[in-house]
């Protein structure tokens, strides 16, 4: 039997840059996946090639992250679109603008494809000497006091410590016995880039109407990745004949030409378990949390999670990471980001689809003081930008 000090189950965004940030602490790691991060990291170069219709809005202490683990040299810097200001607009109130010169920096986020992404932490497993990729699939799971037993498809092997990254239907997270609190939102989250005769000028533009919540993200040049958090009846009826006049009907702040992809569809739910730790076994990513994208933060969520993980591993767990000395301080630092962005994207989409006149004139009082106050404004650049 193979003994790790680390197996990673999920080979997704977040997995791989677990898996290779506690391999560069010294640490014997592997990944257990169904599908090699390698493959992307081979696949043919990005140039030319039609924008990815998942894109992700990457903080800048993600993008400190990324850059501190050396994941951004690695990407195709050229396809990455840095985001200014962000417009909020709603049904019949004037825009609300947050602006990067409000909160003095440069930027408020950076929106990078998911292909793009994948690739460059790709690379960094394949020429990690110390990250293995064991296919297969997880079939049991056993704590003991001092390691975890791990049966998989292709062989069992030990851990002292297994790292769910094995996104929102979590299987180590089932073998754990972790309960999880879900919501169906009875939506789903379109997506789809399209060309714009307006320019974007570094803007996201962001909707909340009684439909659904519209945002176009500004990708280089004239395109921009939409994400449309739409009830599930209406998403039914949206095809690539449709969408664009649908769009155009309820907030179309760029003036669309044309549709540049196919159209993705993801249901949204929100998936919050009992506990982001059971004895040896941690989770991150949507292993721990899903959100709705309204604040475009699961990645950005995830991504602390490996962060706050790898750093208290050096710190308390160079020679047993599944300890409780760091287990039980992960559990405790992330516990505040994870319930209040639950509790603010919730709050968001609750007060979105509220078609009460009360719940209108909060709306409006709400925006209203946001433009008016520094402080307001200052509050939602900070949640923006975690
Ligand atoms: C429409 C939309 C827009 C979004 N926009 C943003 C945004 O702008 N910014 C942001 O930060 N976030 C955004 N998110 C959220 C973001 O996409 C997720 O939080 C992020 O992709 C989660 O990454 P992950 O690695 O944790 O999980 P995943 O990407 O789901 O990866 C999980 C991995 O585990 C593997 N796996 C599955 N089952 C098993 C198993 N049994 N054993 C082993 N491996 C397994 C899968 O193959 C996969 O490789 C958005 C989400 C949606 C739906």
């Amino acid at each position: 039997m193979v003994n790790y000090d680390v197996l990673v189950a999920g080979a997704g965004t977040v997995g791989c840059a677990t898996a290779v940030t506690l391999s560069r602490l010294g640490l014997r790691v592997a990944i257990i996946g169904p599908k090699s991060p390698i493959d992307d990291a081979m696949s043919e170069p990005l140039a030319g090639m039609p924008y990815d219709n998942r894109v992700f809005a990457i903080r800048p202490s993600t993008k400190q992250f990324l850059m501190e683990s050396y994941f951004w040299d690695d990407l195709a810097s050229e396809r990455a679109q840095s985001v200014r200001r962000i417009q909020v607009d709603g049904a019949s109130r004037p825009s609300l603008t947050l602006d990067a010169h409000d909160a003095g920096v440069l930027q408020l986020a950076c929106i990078v494809e998911n292909d793009n992404l994948k690739r460059a932490i790709g690379r960094h497993v394949r020429s990690e000497q110390s990250v293995e990729f064991l296919g297969g699939e997880i079939l049991s799971i056993e704590q003991k006091l001092h390691f975890v037993r791990v049966v998989t498809s292709s062989g069992e092997m030990t851990c002292k410590l297994l790292v769910a990254a094995d996104g929102s239907d979590s299987v180590v997270r089932q073998f754990s016995g972790l309960s999880v609190a879900t919501r169906d939102y009875g939506c789903t989250g379109l997506v789809a880039n399209f060309t714009t005769a307006l320019a974007h000028q570094n803007t996201a533009y962001q909707w909340m109407g009684q439909d659904g919540v519209i945002a176009y993200l500004p990708l280089p040049g004239n395109l921009v990745s939409m994400v449309w958090s739409v009830r599930n009846e209406l998403a039914q009826e949206v095809n690539e004949h449709v969408l664009c006049d649908l769009l155009a009907e309820r907030y179309n702040p760029l003036k669309i030409t044309s549709l540049n992809s196919a159209i993705g569809r993801f249901p949204l739910r929100r998936t919050l378990p009992q506990s982001v730790s059971l004895g040896r076994v941690v989770l991150v990513g949507d292993a721990a949390h899903q959100f709705l994208p309204l604040a475009g933060q699961g990645l950005n969520v995830g991504l602390s999670d490996t962060a706050k993980l790898c750093s208290l591993i050096k710190a308390y767990g160079m020679i047993d990471p599944g300890s409780l000395s760091v287990i039980n301080r992960y559990r405790r630092a992330r516990k505040e980001e994870i319930e209040s962005l639950t509790w603010f994207t919730e709050t968001i989409h609750d007060m979105a689809s509220d078609e009460s006149q009360l719940c209108r004139s909060f709306q409006d009082i709400g925006f209203a003081a946001v433009r008016g106050s520094n402080i307001f404004r200052r509050f939602f650049i900070d949640k923006a930008m975690g």
